[in-house]
């Protein structure tokens, strides 16, 4: 099958185009005019679902303390080559009302993950208290790693209404390339975990890192049907940034140049 059969089988305003692995794969691999196609043809859908515009979010790094050391970040606890920094209450606050004031829809609040009392009861403080702001017009999404399900209820009840956990790779063989395999760094609690969010109704958004050392056009066809399997309502794509204090540095010879990375995003 060619590619500009693959692309008339999606209709310009539908999302019914319901494609295979192989297609996927085939569009992933375009190159030279079938690549111009397809970029046409994501415009084209782009368009009639989004119109011509960008919706912008301001995201609060809250902290990057994290308690966790995934292989490709440069943030894990294993790093001890930087400050560490964590906002007080008074500047997350600031940063949201500001965001309000500049005529942002939404506010991300992002952290390295943490899942002691201590930071739940944080969280859902401040969750609270930007509800406050101008009646809770703002919307607020998290993005704080793994929790329990009754820590995501929480948060979710007192007034955030979207969550993005990223799967990062959807293939178990390829996350533990990435991820050591212990019980902090669990596939299968990482799935539990985007059950539970879709469970309790928050807007889900999850994704993946795009050009991982070991990672094949097979996987990223198989994160897209992961992602269309799972019914989320966001994806954030990346590409992978090696860092020199993470164990992924050696590999950093062996990925797609920084053109390509960016172009499969
Ligand atoms: S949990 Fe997030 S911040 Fe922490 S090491 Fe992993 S990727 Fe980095």
């Amino acid at each position: 099958m060619s590619i500009t059969e693959i692309l008339n089988r999606i209709g310009p305003s539908t999302s019914s185009g319901i494609l295979t692995h192989e297609e996927i794969k085939l569009l992933l691999a375009a190159e030279g005019d079938d690549k111009k196609l397809l970029f046409d043809k994501a415009l084209q859908v782009k368009l009639a679902h989004l119109d011509n515009f960008v919706h912008l979010r301001g995201l609060i790094e809250y902290s990057n303390v994290c308690t966790k050391y995934c292989l490709y970040c440069g943030v894990r606890s294993k790093n001890p080559n930087f400050e560490r920094y964590t906002l007080s209450d008074e500047e997350v606050i600031e940063c949201a009302k500001l965001a309000h004031e500049l005529g942002y829809g939404s506010v991300a609040l992002q952290s390295g993950e943490r899942s002691d009392a201590a930071f739940v009861d944080k969280i859902t403080h401040l969750v609270k208290e930007i509800k406050k702001i101008d009646n809770g017009s703002l919307g607020i999404t998290l993005s704080l790693g793994e929790q329990t399900e009754e820590t995501y209820r929480r948060w979710f009840e007192a007034g955030a209404h979207r969550y993005l956990l990223r799967i990062e790779a959807s293939n178990e063989d390829l996350y533990y390339k990435i991820h050591p395999r212990d019980a902090k760094h669990d596939f299968k609690t990482r799935l539990n975990c985007i059950d539970s969010l879709l469970k309790i109704g928050y807007q889900t958004g999850t994704g993946v890192m795009v050009g991982l050392p070991f990672q094949t056009l097979d996987d990223l066809a198989d994160d897209l049907l992961f992602f269309k399997k799972k019914d989320v309502a966001m994806v954030g794509m990346g590409p992978f940034i090696p860092h020199p204090d993470t164990p992924l540095w050696q590999y950093r010879d062996q990925i797609p140049s920084a053109e390509k990375r960016m172009e499969l995003t």
